[in-house]
């Protein structure tokens, strides 16, 4: 199966060490949840792994389906299917949530081509291959079925005023189109209400499988109520200083995170 390796992951923003050797491995088939207090380096960590540019790999390696693909575009990687939840992805006026999601999905399946001479690989949407419409409506409702999401939502435009919760439906549903082999789950900072934090939990558990390989990133231990995950791994300024099982979660949940960063370098 796919796997996602991290070895020694150091990363800058703006000059500033936020990674600080970061080894994970999450093999397709496995949900990880990567938990850790608020500016530990959760997000900079995704981010990182899809190519964001933003942020400057200074040392360490990371892994795809056995190619290192830290020279790779974001556009690449994602054509790799490998995934990560934007927080909202783009905000077009008049683009429905059905019309974004058919768009995205000719994005990643225009990888699986060969390009043809002179063909520009990150030209406009416009000019990319169209995936057939019998073939995107079948798809796009068996994962509406399975994500319990009804018509009304895809024919509204993604710009529409959606809450929380409707932002994190419509990204699972790009999420589920797309079928990626890995995919990078990451919270708002803002928080997830309880509606958002349901519909992130079931689609989780409608979703996970041994196709797809999840990192859930989250702060919150009682998105561990609804979810079990396979292993659960604590970051602590910029390393993951403590990895187990979901009996690590509950022990946090005891102890807080104070437990393991009471000694300032943590522990291995
Ligand atoms: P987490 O997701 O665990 O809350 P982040 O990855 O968002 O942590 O942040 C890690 C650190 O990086 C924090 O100290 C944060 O202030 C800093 N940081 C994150 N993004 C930026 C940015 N764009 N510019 C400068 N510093 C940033
Ligand atoms: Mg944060
Ligand atoms: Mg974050």
């Amino acid at each position: 199966g796919s796997e996602l390796v991290i070895k020694n992951l150091h990363a800058n923003i703006e000059g500033k060490p936020i990674l600080r050797g970061v080894d994970l491995v999450v093999n397709q088939g496995e949900v990880h949840a990567l938990m850790g207090p608020n500016g530990s380096g959760k997000s900079t960590l995704a981010n990182v792994i899809m190519g964001n540019p933003k942020y400057e790999v200074t040392d360490g390696e990371i892994w795809f389906k056995g190619e290192n693909i830290l020279e790779y575009s974001p556009d690449r990687r994602a054509r790799m299917r490998l995934f990560l939840a934007f927080q909202y992805p783009m905000s077009i006026p008049g683009v429905s949530v059905a019309n974004f999601l058919r768009r995205s999905l000719e994005a990643v399946r225009e990888g699986n081509k060969p390009l043809e001479e002179g063909e520009n690989p990150t030209g406009k949407m416009g000019k990319r291959r169209t995936v057939p419409p019998g073939e995107f409506r079948r798809l796009l409702q068996e994962k509406m079925k399975l994500l319990k999401v009804d018509n009304s939502f895809i024919n509204r435009s993604i710009n529409d005023g959606f809450s929380g919760g409707e932002k994190k439906r419509a990204e699972i549903l790009q999420m589920a189109l797309l079928e990626p082999e890995i995919a990078l789950m990451d919270e708002t900072d803002s928080g997830l209400d309880i509606d958002a934090l349901k519909i992130v939990s079931e689609s989780v558990n409608a979703l996970r499988g041994p196709d797809l390989g999840i990192l859930l990133i989250t702060h919150y231990q009682r998105m561990l109520n609804y979810i079990t995950p396979d292993f659960v791994h604590v970051m602590y300024q910029g390393r993951i200083i403590k990895s187990g099982t979901k009996e690590l979660a509950l022990e946090l949940e005891d102890k807080g995170y104070e437990w393991l960063t009471s000694n300032e370098n943590g522990v291995a």
